[in-house]
């Protein structure tokens, strides 16, 4: 029968909520109303890629340039701009990959890719390279770094941090307890930026499909953004890489820590304190997420000494 009284709308309201309190439920939101479905609208697809975000107009330069240390962007850590990093609107996909896939099948996706990697013409970024770098390391890995672009050495190697702030990485990873063979490095696009630019938006959205794949593939359990053009790739977030070093974010559920470039570091050594601090933290998630430290006595061996091995 039509409810119709307000008495009567207010007692069956009342019995409503009753029966939801009994359930558990402790909260009513108000939901956004309805928009009539127009037939101009496409339904989004699971595995759309969407849309790249629009160009900033003022972001800070990228580690290989640094800005010499902002006394105002250390200030900003504590600000609430710096506070609303949240993921950015990549959408989860049905179940990861990794999960169907034993390490040979991870590796021959993998390989699969690189061959794409090493013949993509996607963006004007190929025109200017020697070789592609499209990431290398443990199929497996439970820890991926990723940076922002191949340089000089890597574009002649073909692979992904092998320069001076390569060696360095290295030493990083190695302090940490891990060595390159068990992590993964990989970057926001493939090719070089020629004189070591910031990759711009569209090369990123064009690259970025690439390294969806590869945390697909890999899986890693944490994710370690070296710099700020990486962290703004895979975060929405404002502010320098200085607001959010060290902090605990997450990409599609992973957990993600960023820290300085290594370039930066080799301008202003000064960084590797924090970058030791922010990297025992990555390594502390990984084992907290059941994780391996292959080499647990080195990050102990390590932890206390400031700069550790970097
Ligand atoms: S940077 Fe990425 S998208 Fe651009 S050509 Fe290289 S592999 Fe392709």
């Amino acid at each position: 029968m039509p409810v119709t009284e307000p008495t009567a709308v207010r007692r069956s309201l009342l019995a409503w909520l009753e029966t939801d309190l009994g359930f558990g439920l402790e909260e009513i939101r108000r939901l956004d109303p309805i928009r009539p479905a127009t037939s101009t609208e496409p339904a989004p697809r699971a595995d759309a890629t969407p849309a790249p975000p629009p160009p900033r107009a003022a972001e800070p330069p990228s580690p290989r340039t640094p800005p010499a240390p902002d006394p105002a962007e250390t200030a900003r850590t504590s600000s609430p701009a710096a506070a609303p990093a949240r993921a950015s609107g990549f959408r989860p996909r049905v179940g990861p990959l990794a999960e169907r896939l034993g390490s040979p099948e991870k590796r021959a996706a993998l390989d699969t890719l690189d061959a794409e990697v090493a013949g993509c013409t996607l963006c004007k970024l190929s025109r200017g390279r020697t070789l592609a770098v499209p990431g290398e390391g443990n199929v497996d890995a439970d820890l991926m770094f990723v940076g922002e672009g191949p340089g000089a050495d890597e574009d002649r190697s073909g692979r992904p941090f092998v320069g001076r702030a390569g060696e360095l990485l290295t030493k990083i990873v190695e302090a940490m307890g891990f060595s390159r063979e068990t992590v993964f490095i990989a970057n926001i696009v493939k090719c070089r930026p020629p004189g070591n630019r910031d990759p711009e938006p569209d090369e990123t959205a064009s690259c970025f499909p690439f390294l969806e794949r590869q945390l697909e593939i890999v899986e890693p359990k944490v994710i370690c953004t070296l710099g700020l053009p990486a962290t703004r790739k895979l975060l929405d977030i404002r502010g320098g890489i200085s607001a959010v070093r060290g902090r605990k974010f997450a990409f599609r559920g992973i957990p993600l820590i960023p820290t300085f470039h290594p370039a930066y570091l080799l301008r202003n050594p000064a960084g590797k304190k924090q970058v030791w601090s922010d990297v025992q933290t990555v390594a502390r998630l990984v084992e907290e997420r059941g994780g391996v430290v292959p080499f647990p006595e080195r990050l102990a061996r390590n932890t206390g000494g400031a700069a550790g091995g970097a």
